[in-house]
């Protein structure tokens, strides 16, 4: 049973490049280090941002609108009618990935780095970098 006290947040900054070697950064905002080359690059995504800052979701023990007023991810926050506690944590981003031996797509947790992938429906195993 899923814990309720967690509630995932429904907008993530879109996946960055590093500017030095254009792979996959960390996802998330502010300072990231590239785990490809090592360069720190600051990500900044506005629209984000706000849309993390004004986000508004159901207290999941009262329901009562709650609003995120942070652009923080997890935060934890306090229900003003309830006082019940809950956590926002990130929003994953997944990746589609075509599997070059059947063309099946996956959907996987993009991690910066290269790593094996297995398809689950051809068995074939090939890399992947981000
Ligand atoms: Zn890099
Ligand atoms: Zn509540
Ligand atoms: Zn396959």
């Amino acid at each position: 049973m899923a814990d309720s006290s967690e509630i995932e947040s429904r907008y993530a900054a879109p996946l960055a490049e590093c500017a030095h070697c254009g792979h996959m950064l960390p996802q998330g905002l502010g300072e990231k280090e590239c785990k490809i080359c090592g360069a720190v690059c600051r990500v900044s995504h506005q629209p984000t941002v706000d849309n993390l800052t004004d986000e508004t979701l159901p207290c999941p023990h009262c329901s009562t609108v709650i609003v995120a007023s942070t652009d923080e991810r997890p935060i934890e926050l306090t229900c003003g009618a309830c006082t019940g506690k809950f956590t926002l944590t990130p929003k994953i981003i997944k990746a589609e990935i075509d599997c070059p031996g059947c063309e099946r797509m996956l959907r996987i947790r993009p991690r910066p780095g290269t790593r094996e992938l297995k398809c689950p429906a051809c068995e074939s195993k090939f890399n992947i970098t981000f």
